[in-house]
């Protein structure tokens, strides 16, 4: 008996500008969509990353006022790779980030200052697919910038972002959520592929860490092996997969 073939992922509209990437950690991009951003830098589009955290509960061996700066060193040299010079940090608690008004605020607050049509963020749902359990910070970022998206848009909200002068944008036209295991459209990773390695390598504190691999060994295996599972349901071509919420 033949497999059923996997329903094929659709292209990633291109009809936009700027898009702003919000994610709990350093490195929740470099993970999975750093070989998309790549390309579209390359293309002449804005990408800009709000990380809520300094990923400063990350590394076992290393208290969280030293890795904080560390990481965020390395989250500003991994985004250079990729053509990103913007890194904002929200300063919420790595590891117990609550999903709630205050979040949303800082999230619609960032969406506001960089007024991007496009949002990227990472996986918002309980699992990765089947039991992989996700970690609650992903849940209440991801959620929260879905939701946030919205709140930019409307003035009455939280009206004291417009006292501040970041006036309401509601351009907004797509939320794109990498990591999801009901993936929709993708975006070819080709040329992209060997910059999203290097930008992953960024992290070396952090990879040094959780596995004994050779860390070029393990960045360049892990995105192999996950461009190519999405290239299966995107004719055949290494990519990167997203879940993608129109507005
Ligand atoms: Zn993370």
């Amino acid at each position: 008996m033949t497999e059923p073939k996997p329903r094929q992922l659709e292209p990633m509209p291109d009809g936009w500008h700027r898009a702003l990437a919000v994610v709990a950690h350093p490195d929740d991009l470099e993970y999975g969509c750093s070989a998309a951003i790549a390309q579209w830098t390359d293309g002449g589009r804005e990408v800009a990353y709000v990380l809520a955290t300094r990923g400063e509960a990350g590394i076992d061996t290393l208290a969280p006022d030293m890795c904080g700066a560390l990481r965020e060193r390395e989250q500003r040299a991994s985004a250079a790779v990729v053509g990103v010079t913007t890194v904002e940090f929200l300063g919420h608690r790595d590891g117990v980030i609550e999903y709630g008004t205050a979040l949303r605020r800082d999230i619609a607050a960032a969406i506001r200052r960089h007024r991007p049509e496009l949002v990227i963020t990472l996986n918002h749902r309980d699992t990765w697919g089947g039991v992989a359990w996700n970690t609650p910070d992903h849940v209440a970022v991801g959620r929260a910038t879905l939701d946030a998206a919205g709140d930019a848009g409307n003035r009455w909200i939280f009206p004291e972002l417009a006292e501040q002068g970041l006036e309401p944008w509601n351009g907004v036209r797509w939320v794109a959520v990498a990591g999801s295991a009901t993936p929709t459209h993708a975006v070819a990773a080709g040329p992209g592929l060997d910059r999203a390695v290097r930008s992953l390598l960024e992290h070396r504190s952090y990879i040094e860490a959780l596995t004994d691999e050779d860390p070029e060994q393990y960045a360049r295996g892990f995105m192999t092996t996950s461009t190519e599972a999405a290239g299966e349901r995107f004719g055949g071509k290494p990519a990167v997969a997203f879940e993608l919420f129109g507005r």
